[in-house]
């Protein structure tokens, strides 16, 4: 595989741009090796700068779920460029989207626009603390809740790989106001939420979580904390930014039937433009200035292009419900064709695997937790991922990172990335 314009990319991009990447998991430190740097993509393939093609296992981290540039995507894309690309005032298509985002995800009755899941999630928690009057959160060992000061305590994925889990910059003031308990540990949320009574603003928690690699909530663990949060009045937001749309058309809230009182989206949203959400229960929306005191802006938010994608991407979803049926049965042969790989070659590892989310983890133990997920041998894994980009499958690099499968895989792409995965597997495994 010659990958020689994308190794002379990246040394360009070292000279100016710290790491050579705009986001730490690009530079495949976790894998080793140089970043592949991408030309275009087209339904389940990426192509890179040297012409090489990869099946596509990351869909940019979740928002190309229909595959790369769905033609419905790009045609609104398309036809919104004619008519500028910002104006800072109100739009109809705005309307639209918050009128879809609420029927799609029946916890949502008001929603505000803004960038990024970072933005979503920093407002939320400003907005928790505003309508409860207190300050503290709690968070989960391990989930990532893009890269907000408070959220920076326990992080997962990018944290973990760069081996920064508490990183510099964040003041101790801030880090003291966020508690941090296992993920699935319901007994430890319990003794925080008592030892803090009355402080606690909000409990913000990925109901499905895949910064850590994919960890699925145990049963009654999400009805545990809503418990909790009801009798505490504490605000409960399920960041949804990544299995917002994807789980299910309501996300996991639909799919698990847990409601939270705030919900923050991201990823599909979009449509593959830099969008977030956060939104929820009406009473508490209405602190949002300049209904209410609760301060939140953005020069782009409700970005006329952008919303013209996300809207096109969600109106696709609303009004093709087999596309979940779809995203099941892809997940389902991914999950089952690795298995039976495993078997075969008499290997114990740990699959974790909802929809199309998916990870394949380098122990033989169950992963419930941030601490079981590091049991992993991520040596291993960063062979695992390079002899699968040799053989034309482009994994996420990182084994704290999920898999985002689409509805652009045939069963003919499944079946042919779970033969390299097989042939990937043999061959680390003859030669570690
Ligand atoms: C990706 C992600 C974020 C951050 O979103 P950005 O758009 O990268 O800022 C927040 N929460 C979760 C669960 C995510 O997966």
């Amino acid at each position: 595989m010659n990958t020689t314009n994308s190794h002379q990319l990246f040394d360009r991009a070292k000279e100016f741009i710290p790491g050579g990447v705009n986001s730490p998991v690009r530079a495949f430190r976790a894998v080793g090796g140089n970043p592949i740097f991408i030309k275009s993509a087209k339904g389940a393939y990426l192509y890179d700068e040297d012409g090489n093609a990869y099946l596509e296992l990351i869909n940019s981290w979740g928002p190309m779920v229909l595959g790369h540039a769905h033609e419905e995507v790009e045609k609104a894309v398309r036809d919104a460029l004619s008519g500028s690309f910002s104006f800072g005032a109100p739009t109809r298509r705005e309307v639209e989207m918050a009128e879809l985002i609420t029927r799609m995800v029946p916890s949502v009755e008001k929603v505000r626009m803004v960038n990024s899941g970072t933005e979503a999630t920093m407002s939320a928690i400003r907005l928790a603390r505003g309508y409860t009057g207190r300050e503290k959160m709690i968070k989960f060992e391990g989930c990532y809740h893009g890269h907000g000061d408070s959220f920076l305590i326990a992080a997962g994925s990018g944290a973990v790989t760069m081996g920064v889990p508490d990183s510099p910059g964040v003041t101790t003031g801030v880090a003291r106001d966020t508690l941090t308990a296992p993920y699935n540990d319901l007994d430890a949320v319990r003794t925080l939420a008592e030892a803090n009574r009355g402080n606690i603003a909000a409990i913000i928690v990925e109901p499905v979580a895949g910064n850590m690699g994919l960890v699925l909530p145990k049963p009654g663990f999400l009805e545990g904390i809503r418990e909790i949060c009801t009798r505490e009045g504490i605000v409960l937001i399920f960041d949804e930014v990544m299995t917002g749309f994807r789980l299910a058309k309501g996300g996991v809230q639909e799919r698990l039937g847990v409601t939270p009182d705030l919900t923050t989206l991201g990823k599909i949203i979009g449509g593959g433009m830099p969008v977030g959400a956060y939104g929820g229960k009406r009473e508490i929306m209405e602190f949002v200035s300049p209904a209410g005191p609760v301060y939140q802006a953005g020069t782009l938010s409700g970005n006329p292009i952008a919303m013209a994608a996300g809207l096109a991407m969600l109106r696709h979803l609303d009004t093709h419900p087999e596309t979940y049926n779809r995203l099941e049965a892809v997940g389902n042969a991914l999950a089952e064709g690795f298995r039976g790989n495993l078997q075969k070659l008499g290997l114990n590892y740990t699959i974790n695997h909802i929809g199309s989310m998916f990870s394949l983890f380098f122990t033989e133990q169950e992963v419930y937790d941030f601490e079981s997920a590091k049991t992993s041998d991520t040596r291993l894994f960063g062979k695992y991922f390079q002899a699968m980009l040799r053989r034309g499958v482009y994994l996420a690099p990182s084994q704290y990172e999920s898999l985002f499968l689409s509805t652009a895989l045939t069963d003919e792409h499944i079946d042919t990335i779970i033969r390299a995965s097989y042939a990937s597997l043999e061959e680390i495994l003859v030669k570690a």
